[in-house]
This record gives C-alpha cells, sequence and structure tokens, in this order.
C-alpha cells in the first residue's frame, strides 16, 4: 500500500510558508516554499492518520479505514518546524503529520483530494455541522 515509488527531496522537509484550514471545504492548504501548494482533505489526513493506534489497526486489517467526509480539524498543532500535530473533530488526536509525509500523501493521493458528496451528507443540513 504504502509504496514509495517518488523521491523524497530536501525541499520535501522544508516547513511550509503558510498554511491555510479551510473548514467549510473541510480542507488544509499548504504553501510550500517552492511554490507549489499541497491542499489535503480534513477526511484524507484522518484516513491516513500514522499513530500507533491507527498503525496496529491498519496492520490488523490490512486496509486503511476512511473517515467519514464530515470530520474537521479541530486544531493543527506545529511540532517545531517538522511537522504537524493534528486533532480531528472524532476527538483523535495523536496523529504527528512531517512535512515530507504531507507531501507524500499530496503526491500518492492527487486523485482523491475533492471528497465526493455522499448521500447521508448532502442529506444533511448544513446548521449540523459544527
Ligand atoms: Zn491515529
Amino acid at each position: 500500500m504504502n509504496r514509495l515509488g517518488h523521491t523524497i527531496t530536501l525541499d520535501d522537509h522544508r516547513p511550509p510558508l503558510s498554511i491555510t484550514d479551510h473548514q467549510a471545504s473541510g480542507v488544509l492548504a499548504l504553501q510550500w516554499q517552492d511554490g507549489s501548494e499541497s491542499r489535503l482533505p480534513h477526511w484524507l489526513l484522518r484516513s491516513l492518520c500514522r499513530c500507533a493506534a491507527c498503525e496496529q489497526q491498519w496492520r490488523r486489517t490490512a486496509c486503511r479505514q476512511q473517515a467519514s467526509f464530515a470530520i474537521r480539524l479541530e486544531d493543527i498543532k506545529p511540532i517545531g518546524d517538522k511537522g504537524l500535530n493534528l486533532e480531528f473533530s472524532d476527538g483523535h488526536g495523536r496523529g504527528i503529520y512531517p512535512w515530507a509525509y504531507l507531501h507524500e500523501i499530496d503526491r500518492e493521493h492527487s486523485g482523491s483530494r475533492e471528497a465526493p458528496v455522499p448521500a447521508a451528507i448532502a442529506g444533511m443540513a448544513p446548521a449540523a455541522l459544527p
């Protein structure tokens, strides 16, 4: 699953110039020093959490459990200049996301960056979202 077919460059370890959290669309936007931008859906970041508990579940079931599209980032804490600790609206906040991993998520999952709107969410009143 985690095939590293690409090369991680030194640039991948440099912190972004800016981090913008779009709560309405559920997207974390990272502006990198090389001028590129990563737009990472909150649900995707939650699905790809690499904390010990999620890794264990991943190994046990051999597949990633996809998070709900309605999930949102609750808190973003910088880990020095190495990456981010992300806390989600389901109460999960143990995941550490180094810059290189955020680059990797963007590259590996660039085809799925826009979340489809599942019927269950489409039918929900927007006011029900936090
Ligand atoms: Zn986790």
